[in-house]
């Protein structure tokens, strides 16, 4: 697929998961039918079913695995292509933006505190083997989303609080709950970790715009495999012996290096990857790299990189 494409496939995608969870089917993310005994749960509520029961609840651990199986496989994919409370995020994030005042924030709530979500997740484990019910759920942006766009939560107005409420943090930062503090994403960074499918930018063609990181809501910096190339001991020797050593901190001087150094620099390259934890595989830093806008236009393609935005 074409990087432009990506987008669009994002888009596309999130509108047909939030028509089908929060209006089609059943008006929530919880548990939903797929036909027969099977199921598709919200992982983060059979944990918390699980240890408020106090047994092993076979038939709801295996349809929480789904979404464990599928970021094992693609990353988070669910918080960048099907969660309806993201989808919100994203096509609120404009008039979200304007709102974003400069603001002085604590430690506790500054974008950059990724591991609270973590403290967040352990609380509402805690708190369901404690009660020994699902509370979070009763709050979870993502079921009153689906709850509320279904016009199921109408009838409990606390509950439907929660979308404006919760979507106010966006005026701190870009994606702030899903960064900060969403305990479902924090359960699924644990195996996105170990994701199978890698996002690649070119690392070694990387022409140093910084346009990636621009494009990460979730504040990523997708380049790093660019700053791993620059250290890597194979590398350094072999700029130095074809007596070009600062090859990789001059913008488009790959194009001009010698065909055996190139292949060097893209094997060290095939290796490195996005980091999968805090990505949620939403694809804009590789919808905005320009170097691969100009490859898939060296393709055939129509290069539209100008036109793509975070
Ligand atoms: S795919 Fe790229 S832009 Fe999206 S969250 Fe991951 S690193 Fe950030
Ligand atoms: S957008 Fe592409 S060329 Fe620009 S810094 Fe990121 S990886 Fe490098």
């Amino acid at each position: 697929m074409k990087p432009r494409q990506l987008k669009i496939a994002r888009t596309a995608s999130q509108i047909v998961f939030f028509l089908l969870l929060a209006a089609l089917l059943v008006g929530t993310f919880c548990s939903v039918s797929l036909g027969g005994d099977y199921y598709l749960s919200c992982p983060l509520g059979v944990l918390q079913l699980t240890l408020g029961a106090r047994e092993m609840l076979v038939g709801a651990v295996v349809s929480g695995l789904l979404l464990i199986g599928l970021t094992l496989l693609l990353g988070r994919v669910f918080c960048g292509w099907i969660c309806p409370f993201g989808a919100l995020t994203d096509w609120l994030r404009k008039p979200l933006a304007r709102c974003r005042a400069a603001r002085a924030d604590g430690p506790a709530l500054h974008p950059d505190n990724k591991v609270l979500k973590y403290g967040v997740l352990g609380g509402v484990l805690l708190a369901a083997g404690i009660f020994r019910s699902p509370a979070f759920c009763t709050i979870c942006p993502v079921g009153t989303t689906c709850r509320t766009a279904g016009l199921q939560g109408v009838n409990f107005g606390l509950e439907t609080a929660t979308v404006p409420l919760i979507l106010s943090l966006e005026t701190v930062n870009r994606r702030f709950w899903c960064k900060v503090l969403c305990p479902i994403g924090a359960l699924l960074a644990v195996f996105a970790r170990f994701r199978l499918a890698k996002i690649r930018l070119p690392f070694a063609a990387c022409a140093g715009c910084n346009r990636c990181e621009q494009a990460c809501a979730m504040g990523n910096s997708p380049r790093q495999g660019h700053e791993c190339l620059k250290t890597d001991p194979t590398v350094l020797q072999a700029l130095i012996e074809y007596g070009v050593p600062d090859l990789l901190d001059r913008p488009g001087q790959y194009e001009r290096a010698p065909q055996p150094l190139r292949d060097l620099l893209d094997a060290k390259a095939g290796s490195l990857s996005v980091s999968g934890a805090e990505c949620t595989s939403c694809y804009s830093c590789v919808a905005a790299c320009p170097v691969l806008n100009r490859q898939a236009d060296k393709s055939g393609a129509v290069d539209q990189s100008a036109q793509i935005s975070a």
